[in-house]
């Protein structure tokens, strides 16, 4: 199979396309991304890079980064994390209020934004902000054996400035009890793991511990077990694309998450980790072009978990 020759295909024939969509604008910062952006990274478990378009831009993986903050999380409190996280899809927008409202404080998974802040607070545990914003900064540098990745912190202001929700959700778990520290020390650190910048080579790159039952072939090290990495796959799968996640796994057929910059971060297990850029976002808030060309990716390949 000629990888390559997929990808550039798949590039070439949605390029035209290049603009649709809508570019998230309620973190300011994110508005200034050129919208034609399109980036794509395949990285196969033997090693093997194939890149298209604009794939070593950096973008902002905004919560994709929940992927690797839950890994994190897992590694320090094991399965203790799901007293403070359920594993079910939502079925309701990412930054929803109301279902932690009647499910008492317990987010419904570590994906949507309460879950995702929930499991910072955890990461959080015995550091200080700046301290778990530099565990997570050198935790992707790891993954991606990459030293360049650092967060942007334009966007993290901007987020920091306009971010009332989540202020709103973080109070709401502190009030059932289910937050540790305040919600201005977990948001600080929630706000700078959404805005780390990786391009899409080194999103694939970090990612592909996942597709290789949890040992990064890159550099020999197991991250987590063989156990954990299907787990994290199968949350990606159920929950990873908001309330869009079941039209994803009926399309593309992988395990997934994406984020409001436009990036999705898909694992193919055994095969590849791919990753994806295009900033306009469609009805659930996933990357339009990016949802596309991995529907296309995984008719061209037959990398998808329910069969080729
Ligand atoms: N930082 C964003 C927020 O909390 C992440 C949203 C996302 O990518 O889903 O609103």
């Amino acid at each position: 199979m000629d990888l390559q020759a997929i990808l550039d295909d798949i590039h070439d024939s949605l390029s035209p396309r290049r603009g649709e969509g809508r570019v998230a604008d309620y973190i300011p910062q994110l508005a200034h991304v050129d919208p034609k952006k399109f980036g794509m990274a395949v990285v196969t478990v033997d090693g093997a890079v194939h890149l298209a378009g604009d794939a070593q831009e950096p973008f902002s993986i905004q919560s994709i980064s929940k992927v690797f903050t839950l890994t994190l999380a897992l590694g320090k409190h094991g399965e203790a994390i799901w007293k403070r996280v359920g594993r079910e899809p939502s079925g309701s927008a990412f930054n929803s209020i109301v279902q932690l409202e009647y499910e008492g404080g317990i987010p419904r998974n570590p994906f949507i934004n309460a879950g995702a802040i929930a499991i910072t607070d955890l990461v959080l545990a015995g550091h200080t902000p700046k301290e778990a914003i530099g565990e997570i900064v050198r935790f992707m540098r790891y993954l991606a054996d990459e030293d360049d990745i650092i967060v942007d912190q334009d966007v993290a202001r901007s987020e920091q400035a306009t971010g009332f929700r989540n202020f709103a959700l973080a109070n709401f778990l502190r009030s059932f009890g289910k937050l540790d520290h305040a919600a201005e020390l977990v948001l600080g650190v929630y706000f700078h793991q959404c805005a780390l910048a990786l391009s899409c080579r080194q999103l694939a790159r970090a990612g592909l511990f996942l597709a290789n039952s949890g040992i990064n072939p890159l550099t020999g090290h197991r991250v987590v077990s063989h156990l954990r990495a299907r787990r994290i796959n199968a949350l990606m799968l159920t929950c990873g694309h908001y309330d869009g996640s079941g039209d994803f796994a009926y399309r593309v057929g992988l395990p997934g998450k994406s984020g409001v910059g436009g990036g999705i971060l898909a694992v193919a297990p055994g095969k590849a980790s791919v990753a994806v850029w295009s900033p306009g976002l469609n009805d659930n808030g996933n990357s339009l072009l990016g949802s596309l060309a991995l529907e296309m990716l995984a008719a061209r390949t037959g990398w998808s978990i329910f069969g080729a």
